[in-house]
This record gives structure tokens, C-alpha cells and sequence, in this order.
């Protein structure tokens, strides 16, 4: 890296185009022992969508902020250098899902202020994202709230972060519902009077009110649109 700094430095192009970026190991940040620790971290879910992975893909490490290239838009020119000094940075990376990292993200990091974009390790400059960092410090629940299945941003990043990594797509809108359609029944049950109900119907009345505290737990799926279920009116 000091090598590839000291480059940039003598020659103030060469980390501006795709031939001469830094090159990463993928043996490193994408090694088993790696993706398993963020997978444990994380619950297995998805980093950006809430979803549970390992059943159904193997899942990717993603680095929120670019390695290689960054894009303030989609369409606009990939810009280089990217973020190379945060290539193997634990606080860089996260667990996602292929749909949210490979059809959504990618390259996409834009910020509020594009001039203000960092460009090396020692960088002055202030940045802010107009994605949601999932690991802090902005609590996305300031920002991001669920009708329902239904997603919405309640701040400009907020829906800035629903509508670049299209958190509101329908198949994993339709998977939200499938999920949240569950929790209304344990809901309902739950909330029911219990005067009437014979003793094993009130104990399984009880497990379903530990079952709905399971359900809006740190580690279970979609767990955000659970919490808002449970306290909207
Ligand atoms: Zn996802």
C-alpha cells in the first residue's frame, strides 16, 4: 500500500483509471474464516435487506465503502481510486446478499458532497454517505421505517439508501409480507383475551408472546419491520 501511495503521490494519475488501480487478495478479505465471523456477527443476515442468506446463497463479504472504484451514480464514470486503504478494514466490511450487493450496490457510494470524496489514506476531507453505514453510527431506524411490509425512508438518506439498493423491490417486498403475515397471527393470538381459554391454550398463548420478543430480536430476520409491527397502532 505505501508502495501504490507513493506512485499516486509522484504521479497524481495513476490512481485514476482502471489499468493502473490497486490490486486486492481475495484470499484475505474473502477468506472463510472472514465471511464465517461477519455471518456469526450479523446473524446471518443481510447487511443491507434483513434477510436471512445461508439457506438459500452462500452470501458475499461486501465493503460498504468501494475498494476499487467508486460511482457517485449509476451511469455516471466509475472513479479511481476507490477506497484501497479500507480493502481489509473489519469496520469496511459486512455480510450481504447477492441481490443487494451484486444487482444494487457495487460500486455505488454516493455522497452528499462528491467534492468532498476521499481519494487517500490521509484525507482530510469530511465525508457523508448517502447510504446508510449498516454498522453505525446513525441508528437506520432514524431513518427507515415499515408500513406494514410496505419500506420508506423517513430522511434524505434514508430514502436515498431504500432507492440505490432497492430495498423496496418486489420479491423482497413479497417476502417481507410472507414473514409479517406470520407475526400478525402470533401477534393476534398473543393480544387475545385469555379469561375464557383453557390452561394449555393459555400456556401456548404464553410462548407465543416469547416467540413474538424472539421475532423482533437483534438476530431475527427482517427484525426491523417486526419491531415497527409491534409498536404501530
Ligand atoms: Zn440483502
Amino acid at each position: 500500500m505505501a508502495a501504490y501511495e507513493q506512485q499516486i503521490g509522484l504521479d497524481p494519475a495513476a490512481g485514476a483509471s482502471s489499468s493502473r488501480a490497486f490490486t486486492f487478495d481475495k484470499n484475505v478479505y474473502g477468506h472463510a474464516d472472514v465471511k464465517n465471523a461477519l455471518k456469526a456477527a450479523q446473524h446471518d443476515k443481510c447487511c443491507y435487506c434483513e434477510g436471512h442468506i445461508s439457506h438459500i446463497a452462500a452470501g458475499h463479504v461486501e465493503h460498504y465503502r468501494p475498494k476499487t472504484c467508486s460511482q457517485q451514480a449509476k451511469g455516471q464514470p466509475l472513479l479511481y481510486p476507490g477506497y484501497y486503504w479500507l480493502a481489509y478494514a473489519w469496520p469496511n466490511l459486512y455480510f450481504v446478499c447477492e441481490r443487494c450487493n451484486s444487482s444494487g450496490k457495487k460500486n455505488l457510494f454516493p455522497l452528499r458532497d462528491p467534492m468532498r470524496r476521499k481519494l487517500r489514506r490521509v484525507d482530510r476531507r469530511v465525508e457523508q454517505p448517502m447510504i446508510l453505514d449498516p454498522g453505525g453510527p446513525e441508528d437506520p431506524r432514524n431513518h427507515i421505517r415499515f408500513k406494514k411490509a410496505a419500506i420508506a425512508g423517513i430522511s434524505e438518506v434514508g430514502k436515498a439508501t431504500v432507492a440505490l439498493l432497492g430495498l423496496d423491490r418486489i420479491p423482497l417486498t413479497t417476502d417481507r409480507l410472507r414473514h409479517l403475515k406470520k407475526c400478525i397471527a402470533i401477534r393476534n393470538f398473543a393480544n387475545a383475551p385469555s379469561a375464557r381459554m383453557d390452561l394449555p391454550t393459555r400456556q401456548q398463548q404464553r410462548e407465543a408472546r416469547q416467540l413474538l420478543t424472539r421475532l423482533s430480536g437483534r438476530d431475527a430476520e427482517y427484525s426491523a419491520m417486526v419491531t415497527d409491527l409491534l409498536t404501530s397502532r
